[in-house]
């Protein structure tokens, strides 16, 4: 395992863990976490060292988040969105662009967040609806995103729309407070990833100016696949893998700490001890799976998009395989919440959503197995 990854867990376990059952139970962001990513520069890591980042790519991308969602699901989300709106930047930027927002990113001033999906198309997020019109010589966007994770405390959101000058889509950077743009305020009430603050975000004959279109003109669906695919898809993986693993140091160190009267522990059970052997088989083979993909999509192997999308389905069964087992284990302390099985469950259940959901994402991996143009 890369340095980077103890030193992330690490990191995670002063910086992150402490606010996790606070941000689950109160369903507010983690802003403390990310006061601390910010401060350890961490917003910079795939910004390139030319730009004051760390110049660092795919593996340590999903590295480190699998170290953070292995402390917080939603801090590690969150953070994997982030990753994947600089990276919009980094491969498509223009150079002015890339001056104005890397350093500021790499010193820890912005985050950013992805306003991607909408109702009218939902977990197809990258066949937006949502339009840029020229009108005389302004360019406006109206429209709404649906689900827009870190809303309102991001400070710039990559918007995907219809192209108004070329065939495809653009993919837009829009300042959280410019004027016409609002959010949907209504608490995030998800069943986990209750940090989220994931909400409608709303354009109103909002101004915007050619010079925040990230890359050429219909360069949008070309950034979908070939950026924000690998990076969002394994970041899921990550996500998903770190929920898993956290549910299964957390089960088996309850097992052993369990005692009954005659002061025999519940770990010493056979049935308890078949499926702590599953458990950790599958948490372990989600974090292997994830990790391979990851470096096989740096080398750039011509299997890698499979391989990661691979990686993402499998990642995602085995967390809510692993945490239902777990809760099983954790018996009636589980379900009353006395362990946070529970909440790493709720967690899990997120990952067959996201898009592109479980489904899609099997039917693309089908298709890219049999030489079939994707989506
Ligand atoms: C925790 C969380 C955070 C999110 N954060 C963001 C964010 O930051 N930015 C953003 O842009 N979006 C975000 N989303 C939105 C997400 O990516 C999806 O767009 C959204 O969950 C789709 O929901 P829906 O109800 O519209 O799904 P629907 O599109 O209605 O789908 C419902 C079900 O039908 C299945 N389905 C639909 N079409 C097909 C098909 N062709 N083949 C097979 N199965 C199909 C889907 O897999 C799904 O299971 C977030 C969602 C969640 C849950």
């Amino acid at each position: 395992m890369e340095n980077i990854y103890n030193k992330m867990i690490d990191f995670a376990k002063q910086n992150i863990a402490p606010y996790t059952d606070k941000v689950d139970e109160d369903a507010k962001f983690p802003i403390d976490s990310f006061e601390a990513i910010k401060k350890e520069k961490i917003t910079g890591l795939v910004v390139p060292k030319e730009y004051g980042g760390m110049g660092l790519g795919l593996e340590e991308h999903t590295q480190t988040v699998l170290a953070f969602a292995s402390s917080c699901a939603t801090t590690g989300l969150c953070y994997m969105m982030h990753n994947v709106a600089t990276m919009c930047i980094v491969a498509f930027g223009s150079d002015e662009m890339k001056n104005d927002y890397l350093p500021k990113i790499a010193n820890g001033e912005l985050l950013l967040a992805l306003a991607f999906s909408e109702t009218g198309t939902g977990t197809h997020f990258y066949n937006p609806e949502i339009s840029v019109t020229k009108k005389d010589n302004s360019l406006l966007m109206n429209g709404r995103k649906s689900f827009v994770t870190s809303a309102l405390y991001a400070d710039f959101y990559l918007v995907l729309t219809g192209s108004f000058d070329a065939e495809g889509l653009d993919n837009w950077i829009i300042k959280k407070d410019l004027s016409g743009v609002s959010f949907e305020e209504t608490a995030w009430n998800g069943l986990g990833m209750r940090g989220n603050a994931s909400m409608p975000m709303l354009f109103n004959n909002v101004s915007v100016d050619v010079e925040n279109r990230v890359g050429p003109a219909g360069s949008g669906a070309q950034q979908v696949f070939t950026v924000v695919a690998p990076f969002f898809v394994i970041g899921l993986s990550a996500v998903y893998t770190g929920v898993a693993l956290n549910a299964c140091n957390t089960i088996i160190e309850y097992s052993q700490a369990r005692k009954y009267s005659d002061e025999s522990a519940l770990c010493t059970i056979p049935t308890v001890q078949n499926h702590i052997a599953d458990i950790f088989t599958n948490a372990t083979s989600a974090k292997h799976f994830t990790l391979a993909a990851a470096k096989s999509g740096a080398c750039g192997d011509a299997d890698a998009l499979a391989q990661i999308i691979a990686a993402r389905l499998n990642a995602s069964n085995m967390a809510v395989e692993v945490c239902s087992k777990a809760m099983k284990i954790g018996g009636g302390t589980a379900y009353a919440k006395r362990i946070i099985i529970e909440r790493l469950l709720r967690d899990a259940y997120a990952a067959q959503v996201m898009a592109p959901s479980t489904d899609v994402l099997s039917i693309w991996l089908g298709k890219a197995l049999t030489n079939q143009p994707i989506p």
